[in-house]
């Protein structure tokens, strides 16, 4: 079901991680980003759209991981964007053959084993590095690109709207998630990356994250301080002391305690290794 957040923007929230689609309505048809998880939630999708008349004439992906990089033949043809580097990402990982089979192996432990559409998976066109806005007939998507979660990230500023498209940042469920394959700094770049965001806080009304609730205008600075505080204990090796994990995490949520255990040791290894500071 999609639900309106603002003017010509909707959301389809899928069961699974709390992840975000979202709709945008343009002029001929809608810009559709992060498409969704289960094959019958995109199924969901595509009819609400084929009964409001709009066709998706524009797809694009916040990053290159596999829950915003699928598709569906009903979704139709249109071109599927997003940053050069997110869109060489993917094709480096989709040039090894098994690629899929080891998603598909991630995806028999959860709940959703079998029911995810990978065969369009990944089919990304890169827009060139710089690009500041979509390329589509709708309201204008401001790209706002930094490395944090993953290679080629983008948050979305769609600016007439006042909506603010996180992807994989801002959640108020799940505690930022570094990139810590092959990347130099990724608490610096991370820091970096929630500067940016805080940049264009007072633009936004409604902050739609990747996984999660929407959230008013309020949210946004709230959660870019609780990001940065979780990402500077990280840091300093200190309790982060957030509602995300431990004895506070949401029930069903508890994994996400998992994943901090797991930053806070590749990060001490990436210390023992190369002697630099976290
Ligand atoms: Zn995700």
């Amino acid at each position: 079901m999609l639900r309106q957040v603002a003017q010509g923007v909707l959301v389809h929230q899928s069961e699974f991680v709390q992840s975000n689609a979202v709709v945008v309505r343009g002029r001929a048809g809608v810009l559709l980003i992060d498409p969704g998880v289960t094959g019958s939630e995109i199924d969901c999708l595509a009819n609400d759209l084929r009964e409001s008349g709009q066709p998706v004439v524009a797809g694009f992906s916040t990053h290159p991981d596999w829950d915003h990089l699928l598709w569906h033949d009903r979704l139709g043809p249109a071109p599927r964007y997003g940053t050069a580097r997110c869109a060489a990402t993917i094709r480096d990982q989709l040039s090894d053959a098994d690629a899929k089979d080891r998603i598909a192996a991630h995806l028999l432990e959860t709940e959703i084993a079998g029911q995810v559409p990978l065969d369009l998976l990944g089919l990304i066109t890169g827009l060139p590095a710089g690009t500041a806005r979509i390329p589509w007939d709708g309201p204008q998507v401001r790209i706002i690109e930094h490395q944090a979660h993953a290679p080629g990230h983008a948050a979305l500023l769609i600016e007439e709207r006042g909506v603010l498209v996180a992807g994989d940042m801002l959640s108020d469920v799940l505690i930022p998630m570094l990139d810590l394959d092959g990347t130099a700094d990724p608490i610096g770049d991370y820091l970096e990356a929630l500067r940016l965001l805080e940049e264009v806080a007072g633009d936004v009304d409604v902050l739609v994250p990747g996984h999660g609730s929407v959230g008013g205008a309020d949210q946004v600075r709230a959660r870019i301080e609780q990001d940065r505080a979780y990402v500077h204990a990280l840091r300093d090796g200190g309790d982060p002391g957030d509602p995300r994990i431990g004895p506070s995490a949401k029930p069903g949520w508890e994994w996400v305690s998992h994943v901090h255990t797991g930053q806070l040791q590749r990060l001490a290894r990436r210390g023992e290794r190369d002697g630099t500071p976290r």
